[in-house]
């Protein structure tokens, strides 16, 4: 049996969803339940090939914002700066122009997931591409990329919980990294 975790991932939602996650960390089930769901681990498992997947999805979808100078996997995010993923934008005159240079980086926890969550947590961090606050318009964005987008994020942030209360790493053996990593 897993301790109570306060859920601090799921803060926000509704509490008889909160309930449901929290009644199946109690009685271990909600791995097992993830798993079911979602079997398959995704093959996006370097820089480069990510880098092809999110710019295929910017192309697809993003046709206006700028182009990316770096997309990568970061083992500092989630255990550091609790966030999941960042996108960046660093603007600098040179040579009298305005230069912006534009990253992703996504937690190195999501290279062993499932393919829903990659999508989830890069389609996030493609919409402050263009719409820099949690607000509607930015919602409204994530859905038109992934009309699953508000399940997936719930689901997303129950694995964390799962992770949280030490429950084991369901798609890969090196799921979570040490700090400093
Ligand atoms: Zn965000």
């Amino acid at each position: 049996m897993l301790p109570v975790a306060p859920l601090k991932y799921l803060s926000g939602y509704p509490e008889h969803l909160v309930h449901q996650v929290r009644s199946r960390l109690a009685d271990g089930q909600l791995g097992p339940l993830l798993l079911r769901k979602y079997p398959q681990p995704h093959a996006v498992r370097n820089d480069g090939a990510l880098y092809a997947y999110v710019t295929e999805l910017r192309a697809r979808y993003l046709r206006n914002a700028e182009p990316l100078s770096k997309v990568a996997f970061d083992g500092k995010l989630q255990t550091i700066h609790k966030a999941l993923g960042t996108h960046t934008t660093v603007s600098r005159v040179q040579g009298g122009k305005l230069k912006t240079k534009r990253e992703i980086r996504v937690a190195t926890l999501f290279r062993e997931a499932p393919a829903e969550f990659l999508r989830m947590i890069v389609v996030h961090e493609l919409a402050h591409l263009k719409e820099r606050q949690h607000d509607k318009a930015f919602y409204q964005l994530c859905c038109r990329m992934e009309p699953a987008y508000h399940q997936l994020e719930f689901d997303v942030r129950a694995w964390l919980c799962w992770l949280e209360v030490g429950g084991e790493s369901l798609w890969g053996s090196c799921v979570r990294e040490g700090p400093g990593a």
